[in-house]
């Protein structure tokens, strides 16, 4: 499928495409499209940043035009269940852009964080596209402002994220109220039991299509981690914003209390930054994204669950201030850099109780990230990299960490405690020559992503000298998280 008018979708939504300059389907566009388009029930695994919401969307408004068909008061036609509240607003963003020659078209919201009476009274004349967090939606069933009983299209966006969320009970209620006889779209980024079994539950004989897995997808992106102390990751994170050349960085932490505490160091070092997360506000959330997104916020601060969703083209960078306990996570987030066919950087700070974590990532991505030493102090206990490269002979693979050992070849051992490492003014000085010049540009030009060229190379940056490796072809025997066939 090389193009959007072979799918044969009705002229309004062609329109709206060409308008949005969209030219190329996808890989999951050019397999889910049809397959929806025939009425079939489809598992699509996919991440965002893949296009999947046009793959659900495009034949979704197909549908809507090809059966011109009021919707009942409280009743919507099609519903779409998302696990966060900025996902579900984008969502209901592509439908209004892809569906802007259709009328009549209502798409109303449901979810947490705005007033519901407001919400059941946008629903109360019946909408065509209903985009909901499972909590709301349950609430407005609840308050009888909406039955589901004419569902006609179910999509369910990001189930992995859903089970994390703990929103599985609620969707399985809200399966129970929907007609047996129906369309059902099934999105997941990763497919755990549990969603596999949910999916079979849910859907009709689906066919199942998947797209970039994991780690192809991370393969576009730079990445780089840097092993350094905790009390030392505030300085790090500023050190790396004023040498980097960053267009627009997202800068990860674990807990909301973090999050706020960055923005707070980073103002002390004169770098405006903003957070988003779960304490704040729907309109300040809104507020800072859509400063982020005009580019008049360089830097915002994220939890994983309120990154989620959050579709900001131009993300130059991802920071993990700290590494995610949840190896998926960690995909997601890089994730958010490399948006539609663009690269990205990706640099981690791992501290000494990070560790475990980094080797789960890796593990999982099947790749090796190349990494530097910016500790202080004892290091009599082996290195991470010793621990997993013994891990990866063990398992017959033997795993060039060549970064690894010219970073202690240059220093990285015998630090005394209280001075700075000789890796560490090792990178400050090719910082210097590689860091922005006066014009805010990269003298030596952003690294590039490893590709799987045989050969290692080493590029000098702002932080220190980094060297990519290639990837081991060889599947793994325990890739149970992988994308089934
Ligand atoms: P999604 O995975 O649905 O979040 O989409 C990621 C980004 O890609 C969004 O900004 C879309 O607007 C954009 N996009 C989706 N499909 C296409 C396409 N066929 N051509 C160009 N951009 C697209």
């Amino acid at each position: 499928m090389t193009s959007f008018n072979d799918f044969g979708l009705a002229e309004p939504i062609l329109r709206a495409l060409a308008e949005e300059k969209y030219v190329t389907p996808t890989p999951i566009q050019a397999q889910t499209v049809p397959l929806a388009l025939e009425g079939r029930d489809v598992i699509g695994i996919a991440q965002t940043g893949t296009g999947k919401t046009a793959s659900f969307a495009l034949p979704i408004l197909n549908h809507l035009i090809a059966k011109r068909l009021r919707p009942a008061q409280k009743a919507c036609r099609v519903l779409v269940l998302s696990p966060t509240r900025e996902l579900s607003g984008q969502i209901a963003d592509s439908f209004r852009t892809y569906g802007r020659h259709i009328r009549p078209l209502a798409i109303e919201l449901a979810i947490g964080g705005v007033p519901i009476n407001r919400q059941a009274r946008a629903v109360a004349r019946g909408v065509e596209v209903l985009v909901a967090t499972p909590g709301r939606l349950l609430d407005l069933v609840n308050q009888r402002a909406i039955t589901l009983n004419q569902v006609e299209v179910l999509v369910l966006d990001e189930a992995d994220r859903m089970l994390d969320m703990g929103f599985i009970h609620d969707i399985k209620r809200v399966v129970a109220m929907l007609p047996k006889q129906r369309q059902t779209l099934f999105f997941s980024a990763t497919m755990p039991q549990e969603i596999t079994r949910l999916a079979d539950q849910m859907l009709n004989n689906p066919a199942r299509v998947a797209v970039t897995p994991q780690s192809t997808t991370v393969e576009r992106i730079a990445q780089r981690v840097i092993h350094t102390d905790k009390a030392a990751k505030n300085g790090l994170l500023a050190e790396i914003l004023k040498t980097e050349t960053i267009d627009r960085v997202l800068v990860f932490t674990r807990t909301k209390h973090g999050a706020d505490k960055v923005v707070r160091t980073l103002e002390k070092s004169g770098l405006a930054a903003e957070a988003i997360h779960g304490n704040k506000s729907q309109n300040q959330r809104e507020r800072v994204l859509a400063a982020f997104r005009s580019g008049s916020l360089r830097i915002l601060i994220a939890t994983d669950i309120a990154a989620r969703g959050i579709d900001v083209e131009g993300v130059s960078h991802v920071v993990n201030f700290d590494l995610p306990n949840i190896p998926e996570s960690y995909v997601h987030r890089i994730g958010r850099t490399a948006r539609a066919g663009a690269e990205g950087i990706a640099i981690s700070f791992c501290d000494h109780e990070e560790r475990t974590y980094l080797r789960d990532i890796e593990r999982l991505i099947r790749m090796s990230i190349p990494s530097t030493d910016r500790r202080t102090g004892d290091r009599s206990r082996p290195e991470p990299a010793e621990e997993h490269h013994a891990a990866h002979r063990q398992n017959g693979r033997p795993h060039k960490r060549g970064n690894q050992q010219q970073s202690r070849g240059k220093g990285g051992n015998g630090h005394h405690q209280g001075r700075p490492a000789q890796g560490e003014r090792q990178g400050q000085r090719q910082g210097q020559g590689h860091g922005p010049n006066r014009n805010g540009h990269h003298a030596g030009g952003r690294p590039q992503a490893p590709r799987s060229e045989a050969a290692a190379q080493s590029e000098p940056n702002g932080i220190g000298n980094v060297t990519f490796m290639q990837r081991s072809g060889e599947p793994r025997r325990n890739a149970g998280h992988r994308a089934p066939r």
